[in-house]
């Protein structure tokens, strides 16, 4: 564009007053202040005149910045994160807030949020109280544990435990274990930041014990162990156990005694990531450690979440020996790193349904859904698929149940499949991907299912039969968008011709 024209087109973009006075910012004034309406008129004009200048648009019209400017108003009315229907068939969903919380739990937390609590004031002795009191109990009966501490997450527990009893030394750790958990959490950063030195043991595929005892030395700390959660190692393989590491540090530790070194103890430490603390019965085959398996095999200290196989809100939990979780309460870090009052509640109530773990089991939903039975999911998904029989449209998809595998998901057994059903539908009007984003981009609720081959799944695994009138609405709403837009391609074919 020559300078004269971009002069113009730029001199000729409407007026913040003029972009206030059209009917899409006007029928926002009952609903938001002015002030936010003229940030947004301000904000779509600025963004359109960079755009000119840039060369990727060619006009000013008052009517296209206006209804930018009137989605982005909009949006301070409506919430941004909002509950979503998971049809993926994956349990333990890192990007759809992992796992929904049992009823007891979302009612303590509102009881909890809606007042004042107890929760750093005791009762008993009426005066100041701590906040850990109120689970680390429940965690010692659970796992067998001498103490516990509860932080924000599972990296900050990691965090935390590498900073206080590694920083300045050496942390041991196999090359089949260094890591990445997603969302740029990797081991060897981890370290970087504790301030502890990282030393590699190993090969990639197999770690020897002889490997460990080479590395250990006078200014060895700690013996880490990370569960590989999100990808599986197959064929010549091996790693060293937890019990193997406690014999090991057992032996370096009699033997500073003996030769009178006044450095401190090697620690076993496992950063066991998902944390089972049931043995259930989809690990099949799989070996998944449970908490309480580690701490018995000797570990020192053992950290995993909340929000994985646990089934309870977003937490790091770090169990074991007293003395060692102790010094972990008085770390800088651990009043940075907190966990706050809601998800405190959440988790102590979750706790106490393991209490009973039949009742874990029924009423923790990501327990549910990992040991539901295949005939209980067929029959939800034969539900679901007759409910779309009868609402949708005739003649728009076909609609029959299928076998497919589900997944544990959230760094959990990561190969292991979960028998499931699915709803499958396949379009006769639209297309999967054209239905697929429709029911997430367009429907209030967004639901998300999966793509497979031609066909749009909804997998029951994770669907409760509150979902399907959802289900059959939105679906519904496409079809309906699709038969509209074949109606006026036709109206508007005839005027053209
Ligand atoms: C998931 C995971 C973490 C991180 O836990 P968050 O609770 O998500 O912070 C750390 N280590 C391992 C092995 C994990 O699987």
């Amino acid at each position: 564009m020559d300078q004269a024209s971009l002069h113009h087109l730029l001199s000729a973009l409407p007026s913040v007053e003029e972009v206030l006075n059209t009917s899409a910012l006007l029928s926002l004034r009952a609903s938001l202040p002015q002030h936010i309406l003229t940030l947004c008129a301000r904000d779509a004009i600025e963004r359109a005149r960079q755009e000119i200048r840039k060369g990727t648009r060619h006009e000013e019209e008052l009517l296209s910045i206006a209804s930018r400017a009137q989605t982005q108003a909009l949006a301070y009315l409506r919430p941004s994160m909002k509950r979503v229907i998971n049809a993926t068939g994956v349990v333990i969903h890192t990007n759809l807030g992992r796992s929904p919380l049992a009823l007891d739990a979302i009612n303590a937390v509102v009881d909890i949020a809606q007042g004042y609590s107890t929760l750093e004031y005791s009762t008993q002795t009426q005066s100041r109280g701590s906040r850990h009191d109120h689970v680390e109990q429940l965690l010692c009966t659970l796992s067998g544990a001498q103490a516990a501490l509860v932080v924000n997450n599972n990296a900050a527990a990691v965090l935390m435990v590498l900073s206080e009893y590694a920083a300045g030394f050496e942390a041991i750790v196999s090359r089949g274990e260094l890591v990445e958990i997603g969302g740029e959490f990797r081991i060897p950063d981890i370290m970087v930041l504790s301030q502890a030195t990282m030393v590699e043991v190993g090969t990639t595929n197999k770690t020897h014990e002889a490997d460990y005892t080479r590395a250990l030395t006078s200014h060895t700390a700690l013996l880490l162990k990370v569960h590989r959660s999100n990808f599986r190692m197959l064929g010549f393989t091996g790693s060293v156990s937890v019990a193997q590491l406690r014999a090991l540090a057992n032996a370096e530790n009699h033997r500073r005694e003996v030769s009178g070194e006044c450095t401190s103890h090697v620690l076993v430490y496992e950063d066991l990531g998902s944390g089972a603390l049931l043995n259930l019965p989809c690990f099949g085959d799989y070996d998944e450690p449970t908490v309480v398996a580690s701490l018995q095999a000797g570990a020192d200290l053992v950290s995993f979440s909340g929000d994985k196989l646990l089934g309870g809100p977003q937490a790091g939990i770090i169990v074991g020996n007293r003395d060692l979780i102790e010094r972990l309460k008085k770390h800088p870090l651990a009043r940075a790193i907190r966990i706050d009052k809601m998800t405190l509640a959440a988790l102590e109530a979750t706790l106490r349904l393991y209490l009973n773990p039949h009742v874990a089991l029924t009423s923790i939903p990501t327990l549910r859904m990992l040991t539901e039975k295949i005939e209980d999911i067929y029959a939800r998904a034969q539900a679901l698929a007759t409910i779309l029989d009868h609402e949708l449209p005739p003649h728009c998809a076909r609609i029959e149940v299928i076998a497919e595998t589900g997944r544990a998901g959230g760094g959990a057994l990561p190969q292991c499949n979960i028998e499931t059903a699915a709803v499958a539908l396949t379009f006769i009007v639209g297309s999967a991907q054209g239905a697929e984003h429709y029911l997430i981009a367009k429907h209030s609720t967004p639901i998300i299912g999966r793509i497979k081959k031609d066909c749009l799944l909804f997998d029951a695994l994770t669907l409760t039969s509150s979902d399907f009138s959802e289900i059959a609405a939105g679906l519904g709403a496409y079809f309906a968008e699709q038969n509209n837009e074949a109606q006026s391609g036709q109206t508007q074919g005839r005027h053209h011709g």
